[in-house]
């Protein structure tokens, strides 16, 4: 059985740096591609979830995220099979609807995923450098691993924690990640 990898974008994939409005912008991390394709090559699926406030925040369009996601998508072979993002503010309002679901720690996005690709979330897992990652995995059968490639880890384990979340793993990138989720028994 195949296997998914939610996988976080910013700090995970590519540099965490704000808001990334432009292609221009976007800066993969070394490692990044190579690891997206071992996990490929090992059968999982791969999604990317994410959240972009700066569209609610008017900061960017859809169309610049869509434009930003096709460099990432280029970047990384063409190995993601789906780019599921909330647009909205953290607490609703500013026009853009009210309080969502969609939007990290929520488990929205992976929802939507699962039933977009026709998911099964045993044996899958989340990646991400921040806490909102893996509480997504909170009430789901997915590994959760934290990688140290993005916000400072030592803040984002202690919020995690006090939210009562877990973290499976650590790892210094998505690479040593991968190296650990591919060790991993079904
Ligand atoms: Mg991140
Ligand atoms: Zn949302």
């Amino acid at each position: 059985m195949s296997r998914v990898v939610f996988l976080d974008r910013d700090g995970t994939l590519n540099t965490e740096r704000g808001f990334v409005t432009r292609p221009e912008q976007l800066e993969v991390l070394p490692g990044a591609a190579a690891a997206v394709q071992r996990l490929h090559e090992a059968g999982h699926r791969l999604v990317v979830v994410t959240n972009q406030s700066g569209i609610a925040r008017g900061l960017y369009r859809e169309a610049d995220l869509a434009a930003v996601h096709e460099k990432l998508h280029r970047a990384l072979g063409g190995r993601i099979l789906a780019y599921l993002h909330c647009p909205h503010l953290p607490d609703g309002g500013h026009g853009y609807g009210g309080a969502c679901a969609c939007r990290k720690p929520g488990a929205g996005l992976l929802h939507q995923a699962r039933e977009l690709l026709q998911l099964d979330f045993a044996g899958g897992a989340v990646v991400g450098d921040s806490a909102r990652d893996l509480l997504m995995a909170r009430d789901l059968p997915l590994r959760t691993v934290l990688v140290h490639s993005g916000k400072p880890a030592a803040g984002e384990r202690a919020a995690l924690l006090a939210a009562g979340g877990r973290v499976d793993h650590e790892a210094a990138d998505l690479a040593a990640a991968v190296d650990w989720l591919l060790q991993q028994p079904g």
